[in-house]
């Protein structure tokens, strides 16, 4: 294990910024090594939010949202040779979960990271629960110690952290704030319209305000190591199974 490595699963491309960018900046200032993987293309944010499928069409969509994360991984200060983009269908993953849990084993074995970061079983979209489930099978079955955070992008509708069964780690991020406004602010797609078609922006105000928190919020679970019975022994309390 490489305890000052992180390997960051983003289900889409903006998933790792919006999350966990604060915390990303904040980890690389303390010395670590900061790799990001983006499961999916992304391609179907317009198809799917707006019924858009022609200007842009999917592989535009797909190519202006990874640029966007190119954009914001920089400015984090993530290298760009440390992003690495696979090419899963956006809203495919569940179908193709033994794929990916493959891959992640690979990147796991390959990179050896002390922390892994990835969505949470409590989004609203359905990629990244797939995600979490897949991540967290995989560091379950990774041979060497890791700790697990899994951030928070958009919960199910109509619920909030208070629903999260697990003990809930806030990292201040307050130093970091200017820094991820700066990443959010090149997520143009989001933002702003990119077609005639589009009636108003994929955010609303309060979509950026809530990213845009001098904190980030995870459930935190250790993997093969002394702590996982720390963090068992403290769900327990919490009342969790
Ligand atoms: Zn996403």
């Amino acid at each position: 294990m490489t305890e000052k490595r992180i390997v960051v699963f983003a289900p889409h491309p903006d998933d790792e910024t919006l999350g966990c960018g604060g915390t990303l900046v904040k980890r690389l200032k303390e010395g670590f090594e900061v790799w990001i993987v983006v499961l999916t293309r992304g391609q179907n944010l317009m198809a799917v939010v707006f019924d858009i499928h022609d200007s842009p069409n999917p592989d535009q969509v797909c190519e202006i949202r990874r640029e966007e994360t190119r954009q914001a991984t920089k400015i984090l200060g993530v290298p760009l040779e440390n992003l690495i983009c696979w090419d899963y269908d956006d809203g495919a993953l569940d179908a193709r979960a033994e794929d990916v849990l493959e891959q992640v084993l690979g990147i796991l074995r390959e990179k050896k990271p002390g922390e892994v970061y990835c969505t949470n079983q409590y989004e609203g979209h359905p990629d990244h629960r797939a995600a979490s489930s897949v991540v967290r099978q995989a560091c379950a079955l990774h041979d060497s110690p890791v700790k697990l955070y899994e951030y928070i992008v958009g919960l199910k509708h109509g619920t909030s952290v208070d629903d999260i069964e697990e003990p809930i780690e806030e990292i201040d991020i307050s130093a970091e704030l200017s820094m991820k406004r700066e990443a959010v602010k090149v997520f143009k797609s989001h933002l702003d319209v990119l077609s005639d078609a589009q009636p108003h922006p994929v955010f609303s105000d309060d979509d950026v305000a809530s990213f845009l928190q001098p904190f980030e919020s995870f459930v935190v679970t250790a993997h093969g190591s002394l702590n996982s019975k720390a963090v068992c022994q403290n769900r327990h309390r919490a009342g969790c199974r």
